[in-house]
């Protein structure tokens, strides 16, 4: 898929806008259109609907240990500056970067690769932002420039193994930059701490310091205690967010896929340590289902676990549901969603104060004068089972997801173009948002044929009958091929037209999005047809 033509298709369409467009725009910001609004709308409602309300307590769902109980939250943006304290973002929430003093641009540290080339005595290690056959491609052209080659001169060049990390390499003297003419530019990496920093009320001094929160998780573990003491539910249970977070990305890139303002769709489950670890089996796999029940191809997704060395300290197992976006080379995939097994962590932060990362069996962190790092509120946020009376701290499982980056691979997925026959019967071809009807921005269209012989009046009833229940859209402006395309480009499952024939016996032509098919329907089935389709 070429990812151009969805950019393009996109700002044409008003699915996406760069944020402050007419400025110059800023990067890592976009604006969601009038039709990118529905679609990331639908996209949440989903979620929502398939963890939250639609979720049936009575019942263990297939694959999970037990039955269990699911709520939501809305939590602020702004929370308490100790919350970040003692969830360790305060001190460990950093990339670090490094500036090329020659192009003056920055990158993350761990997104640069390249490899050795030598030539005529001189080796230099040649870095570029890509990877796969791209990122070979553009460090064979770099090399070629700078070392006054031909293409033809090209084997004099001795190059020494795959693509690696910039992270591998120590002699960044040695290192040509993706943007640099000259070798060594590169500064040494240095952190740098992902939060926004905001100041809380007029005064303005750095105690006032608060911070836009980078995750949505931590609004959750602050108000488990009052979630437990206000509602009913019991272990085992899930709390349900969804909402803005904030990161100050070095390099936001690939469309929105690395934005620094980005809504999250986070869950919260709370269960006994005992059964964490069958509870953390049935989120992963039930997460990666919900995509492939809304389209995403099962070969461009991926469940990756984390290997040993790249989980966090406390994690028992992380695995990421990652998929394979066309921005990336062919064979790499992008993560969509993490499903982390967090055990007590949290909970035990807020409780006692942050925790140390090296410790094991984890203790609070603590400063030179021997006490608490960063305290924590010091409020008991044990669990007792009624039951039983045992009392604990709960284990959390945490399925994270990005609702722009679903937001991102649905429109990436959906995107295809094929041929059609125009209002002559020729051949065409037909760009289409082939996207699951539950995401759809429109859920149906409706075109008179003519604007004349009252068909626009039957038209316009149907469309205010149908409106009352979906967003369903009216034209009868142009040729009805074109009136069709307009809709397969901004993703409408169904065209319904009223022509000669529905004055004559009320039944309409519905058309298919996807197959092109085309049947009649009477009138008065047109809602009971599409409330059958649009499940
Ligand atoms: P990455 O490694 O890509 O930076 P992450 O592992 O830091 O992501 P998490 O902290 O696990 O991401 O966040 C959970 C989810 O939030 C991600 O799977 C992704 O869908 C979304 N997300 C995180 N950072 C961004 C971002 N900068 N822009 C858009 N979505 C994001």
């Amino acid at each position: 898929m070429d990812m151009d033509k969805l950019v393009s298709l996109c700002k044409r369409r008003g699915f996406l806008f760069q944020s402050s467009d007419i400025y110059g725009g800023l990067q890592g910001f976009w604006d969601y259109g009038p039709l990118g609004v529905e679609l990331k709308r639908n996209i949440k409602e989903a979620w929502w609907r398939d963890m939250v309300t639609s979720h049936d307590e009575l019942e263990p769902p297939v694959g999970a240990p037990s039955a269990y109980d699911m709520t939501g939250l809305d939590c602020t943006i702004i929370m308490h500056p100790q919350v970040w304290k003692c969830s360790g973002h305060y001190d460990l929430f950093h990339d670090f970067m490094v500036d090329c003093r020659e192009s003056k641009k920055r990158y993350r540290h761990d997104q640069l690769r390249g490899r050795w080339a030598e030539y005529d005595g001189r080796r230099v290690f040649i870095a570029c932002e890509g990877g796969g056959e791209e990122g070979l491609a553009q460090t064979h052209a770099r090399a070629l420039k700078l070392f006054n080659l031909r293409a033809k001169q090209a084997e004099r060049i001795a190059w020494t193994g795959e693509l690696i990390s910039l992270t591998e390499i120590d002699a960044l003297a040695q290192v040509l930059g993706p943007d640099a003419k000259a070798v060594g530019t590169l500064t040494d990496p240095r952190e740098f701490n992902l939060m926004f920093k905001t100041i809380v009320g007029a005064l303005g001094g750095e105690e006032d310091a608060a911070f836009l929160r980078p995750e949505t998780a931590q609004g959750i573990f602050v108000n488990f205690k009052n979630v437990v003491d206000s509602t009913r539910v019991k272990i085992p249970f899930g709390i349900a967010q969804i909402g803005k977070s904030f990161r100050n990305e070095i390099t936001p890139r690939n469309f929105t896929f690395r934005s620094r303002e980005f809504e999250q769709m986070e869950i919260e489950f709370f269960c006994h340590p005992e059964s964490s670890a069958d509870w953390y089996r049935y989120w992963r796999d039930r997460r990666l289902r919900w995509y492939r029940e809304l389209g995403l191809a099962e070969e461009r997704l991926i469940l990756r676990e984390h290997e040993e060395h790249e989980l966090s300290h406390y994690s028992n197992g992380t695995a990421d549901i990652e998929y394979a976006f066309p921005f990336l080379p062919a064979g790499e995939f992008g993560e969509l969603e993490g499903i982390a097994h967090r055990g007590d962590f949290d909970l035990r932060s807020h409780m006692e104060g942050k925790l140390d990362e090296k410790s094991r069996p984890l203790q609070v962190q603590l400063g030179e004068d021997g006490k608490p790092l960063h305290r924590g509120s010091g409020k008991d946020l044990t669990y007792r089972d009624e039951v039983s009376n045992d009392r604990y701290i709960p284990h959390v499982i945490e399925p994270s997801a990005g609702a722009d980056r679903a937001a991102l691979a649905f429109l990436c997925e959906a995107f295809s173009e094929d041929e059609a026959p125009d209002e002559k019967g020729k051949m065409q071809t037909r760009t289409v948002l082939k996207l699951h009807p539950r995401l759809a921005p429109i859920k149906a269209a409706m075109f008179p044929l003519v604007k004349k012989d009252g068909m626009p009046e039957k038209a316009r009833a149907l469309y205010r009958t149908l409106k009352q229940r979906w967003n369903v859209f009216y034209d009868e402006k142009g040729a009805v091929g074109r009136r069709y395309r307009r809709q397969d480009e901004a993703g409408t499952p169904f065209c319904i037209t009223i022509d000669g024939q529905t004055l004559d016996d009320d039944t309409v032509t519905i058309r298919d999005r996807d197959s092109l098919k085309q049947w009649r329907c009477s009138l008065s089935d047109c809602e009971a047809e599409l409330a059958e389709r649009l499940r």
